[in-house]
């Protein structure tokens, strides 16, 4: 039998990277700098350039990037926070962390990304943020909702976690609200060895304030001065040196992507529906999401045939047990429809030609024998 696909390799992007992965590793090591050295500062010189801001803060994962934007902003207790269901829990955990209640509304049912005309529909006078996520590595429709945090004075958060390297209207993500979040988690699109994330922002201000909230509220210019309760969340010097060489290639990692990208597209089409690209700029694929209404009878197949999928998200946050009291009687159709319906495939810069081949057979094939109709008897 052929080797299991899995649904992402990390391990393929070391690989083709060794030599300077290793190189950098080694000279961390020989430093005996682990902790806010060279290497942090110059990521986040160079990550802020990328993506074309003024600063850019590193931390030790995407859910404290998110907390402590938060944080930064100065939300807590009695306030609210609007942002979508259909996203990784650390997006509302991040908000419940400060105190305040996370308050979702329904998704776009085509994109799958925050609905803008539902935003306005959800302020109240306790608002304060709104986090947008662009999930699977499209860009959410973020005009809108700029326009609307504007009118409002709210602060509005990007979740990037998902789309390093994507862009909105020739704009990189995580440039074009007050504050972008990122995750460097070994799965997405710019992947460390671990954990890791980083804050962007154009404002000093937040950025000053990032600096002390992730280092024990102590004050760069006044080390020893604790101005205001932090954390303990600093991105390592490791993790930021095998970042750097990583930063380098992530244009040719995402264009490997949408490749991929294009050719299930293009053999899947009629069979299952495909991701719809419909942000005014570049999906970088952190994941690739098809839809299927029996997505389970797909899902079996896949893996009788030695293939990995996996489900993002089977459950909309305000149906898991720690939100649902929340939101007890809300129903919020697109999501719930969503996440019955949505199935990753493998995708990750290094797939190879006869594992995508595999894939798409398997696909083809369960298409030929009903598409799971004859599995699961009409009702
Ligand atoms: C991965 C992810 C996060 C959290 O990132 P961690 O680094 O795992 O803490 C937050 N939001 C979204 C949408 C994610 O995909």
């Amino acid at each position: 039998m052929s080797p299991r696909i899995p649904i992402t390799d990390p391990k393929r992007e070391y690989s083709s990277f060794k030599a300077a992965i290793d190189e950098a590793l080694q000279s961390v090591l020989d430093s005996g700098r682990y902790i806010l050295g060279r290497n942090v500062i110059a990521f986040e010189r160079e990550v802020a350039d990328y993506l074309g801001v003024g600063h850019a803060v590193a931390v030790a994962s995407g859910t404290d990037a998110l907390h402590l934007a938060l944080r930064a902003c100065g939300i807590g207790e009695g306030d609210e926070v609007i942002t979508t269901p259909f996203t990784f829990i650390g997006t509302a955990e991040a908000i419940s962390y400060t105190g305040a209640t996370p308050v979702f509304v329904d998704i776009d049912p085509v994109t799958y990304t925050l609905d803008p005309a539902r935003v306005g529909a959800a302020v109240t006078p306790r608002t304060r943020a709104v986090i947008a996520v662009h999930l699977y590595g499209q860009a959410a429709d973020l005009d809108p909702v700029i326009h609307l945090c504007r009118r409002h004075r709210l602060h509005l958060i990007e979740d990037c976690a998902q789309a390093f390297g994507a862009e909105y209207r020739g704009r990189k993500t995580g440039a074009l609200g007050d504050l972008g979040c990122f995750s460097f988690y070994p799965s997405k699109n710019l992947g460390a060895f671990g954990d890791g994330g980083l804050v962007s922002t154009d404002d000093p201000a937040l950025a000053e304030a990032l600096r002390m909230l992730r280092n024990h509220g102590s004050d760069a210019a006044a080390p020893h001065r604790h101005g205001r309760i932090g954390y303990n969340s600093r991105l390592d010097e490791l993790q930021a040196a095998v970042l750097r060489v990583k930063l380098r290639h992530i244009d040719e990692l995402n264009r490997r992507r949408q490749e991929w990208a294009k050719a299930y597209r293009s053999r899947l089409q009629g069979i299952v529906t495909p991701p719809a690209e419909r942000a005014p700029g570049e999906h970088v694929y952190n994941l690739y999401t098809i839809r299927h209404p029996r997505r389970e009878v797909l899902a079996r197949r896949l893996e009788e045939d030695g293939i990995a999928s996996a489900v993002h998200y089977r459950s909309p946050l305000h149906r898991q047990p720690v939100y649902r009291d929340l939101h007890a009687a809300r129903s919020l159709p697109a999501a719930e429809r969503a996440a019955a319906e949505v199935l990753s495939l493998p995708m990750f810069p290094g797939l190879t030609r006869e594992e995508f081949a595999r894939i798409c057979r398997s696909i083809e094939t369960f298409a030929e024998q009903g598409g799971g109709v004859t599995a699961i008897p009409a009702l």
